[in-house]
């Protein structure tokens, strides 16, 4: 595990971290032609010596040309190329990244050689199309998105929204309520994941929905109009789709909540490094009372999610079932812990904090989107409580040493 965090790091010191200038020439605001192919060819020169060094695809087992790697040992490279922002280096992309590893595991042999192995090459694309605009997303039994069907082909009828790189996908899993015209399967029996290719007829991508004051982004708007597939598409038995999506959003939570941490940790050198340098009203930084228990807080906050983080991958990878309430605290505990760090260091930095020439903004929306994506906030708070209360309620106290 060690040895893996090292090659990492020697990768991200030594080809990233010193080369993000040429890497991201956009962040610039005008990055011209030649500019953008040096970036192009730079990638895929770091891409190739991630490859050399063994380091492809850390999420995928090694029947796939991954790392096979478990949480823990994930959580710690994880939180190297997060520190960076550079998984995409290293072969994880989301919603890809998940995608993959759901049909690794669910996909027959036919699915694999048409949907897994093509995404692993980067010849596809893919999305995740669950949440609807006119449905609670935090109540997955909510959704009406339907699948009929008829002879050997599911007919799919709904409206999507959210459903991430939507313009580039080639396929995209359909979260669906399977037809039940006997009555006995009740609504959580009904779900139904289905790959659905993008160029199906009645498959329309609306827009793509502009966030925090963009115009447009590739998180999708999506029609169903009876959109017919094999069903050879369904992924898993009519009544998994729910248990195959808590099995990607489980482990998408804790992925998340591993990039946090290396994100915060980049905030947080950004923040420190700052006040050791910049002086105002003729002292440091450093020498401020405010700008030390920022430092303080901060730090105190990336100990708390690092630890929760390592100690919530130990439980998954030993299958403990109380991992399912850790996955639920980390996910309240980290995204809020990161939204007050990058807060603070955007704060030490002034208005630099908030301009794209520092990773710092961008850092600061995505934790801020991170409390509401995957579950809200409040929907793990609620299961945290309940599981706990329902311990107590049998007579048993919560074993915080376990
Ligand atoms: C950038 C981004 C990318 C996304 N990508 C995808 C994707 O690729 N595929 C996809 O399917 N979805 C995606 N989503 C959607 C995301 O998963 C949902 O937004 C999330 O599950 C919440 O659902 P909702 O937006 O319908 O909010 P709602 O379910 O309407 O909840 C709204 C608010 O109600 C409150 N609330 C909810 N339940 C309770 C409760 N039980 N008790 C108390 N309060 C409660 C919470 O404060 C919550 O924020 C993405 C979202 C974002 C922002």
């Amino acid at each position: 595990m060690n040895d893996v965090r090292l090659r990492t790091a020697a990768i991200v010191n030594d080809e990233i971290l010193p080369r993000e200038g040429v890497l991201y020439p956009h962040r610039s605001g005008h990055a011209s032609d030649a500019q953008r192919e040096a970036a192009h060819a730079a990638r895929e020169s770091i891409k190739e010596k991630v490859r050399d060094a063994g380091l492809w695809a850390p999420h995928l087992p090694t029947e796939y040309g991954g790392m096979g790697l478990d949480f823990l040992a994930h959580a710690y490279m994880n939180e190297i190329l997060a520190y960076a922002g550079a998984a995409a280096f290293f072969g994880v992309v989301a919603p890809n990244s998940g995608n993959q590893v759901v049909l690794a595991k669910r996909g027959t042999e036919e699915q694999k050689r048409k949907w897994l192995i093509p995404l692993i090459e980067g010849t596809m694309e893919s999305g995740f199309s669950m949440t609807e605009p006119e449905n609670a997303g935090s109540d997955p039994r909510s959704l009406t998105t339907s699948a009929r069907r008829e002879g050997d082909e599911w007919v799919i009828n709904g409206h999507k929204w959210f459903t991430s790189n939507g313009k580039r996908a080639d396929f995209f899993i359909v979260m669906c309520v399977a037809d039940d015209p006997t009555g006995e399967l009740g609504r959580a029996g009904q779900q139904i994941q289905i790959i659905v290719p993008t160029d199906t007829k009645g498959v329309e991508i609306v827009r793509g929905i502009g966030i925090w004051g963009a115009p447009t982004s590739d998180h999708c708007e999506v029609r169903y109009t009876d959109v017919r597939v094999p069903v050879d598409n369904q992924l898993g038995a009519v009544g998994q789709g729910h248990e195959i999506a808590q099995e990607r959003l489980g482990a998408g939570r804790v992925f998340h909540c591993m990039n946090s941490v290396g994100a915060m940790w980049r905030a947080f050198d950004l923040m420190v490094e700052r006040s050791l340098t910049r002086e105002v009203h003729g002292g440091l930084l450093r020498d401020k009372q405010f700008v030390q228990g920022f430092i303080a807080d901060s730090y105190i906050d990336l100990q708390t999610s690092r630890l929760m983080t390592i100690k919530t991958a130990e439980l998954v990878d030993r299958g403990d079932p109380r991992a399912r309430v850790e996955i639920s605290a980390l996910k309240v505990y980290v995204p809020n812990a990161f939204h007050r760090v990058v807060d603070r260091a955007i704060q030490v930095w002034g208005a630099a904090g908030v301009s794209s020439d520092l990773p710092l903004a961008g850092m600061y929306l995505g934790a801020r989107t991170l409390r509401l994506a995957d579950g809200p906030d409040e929907v793990h708070r609620i299961l945290v409580a309940k599981s706990i209360l329902h311990h107590y309620e049998k007579g048993e106290s919560w074993d915080f040493a376990k």
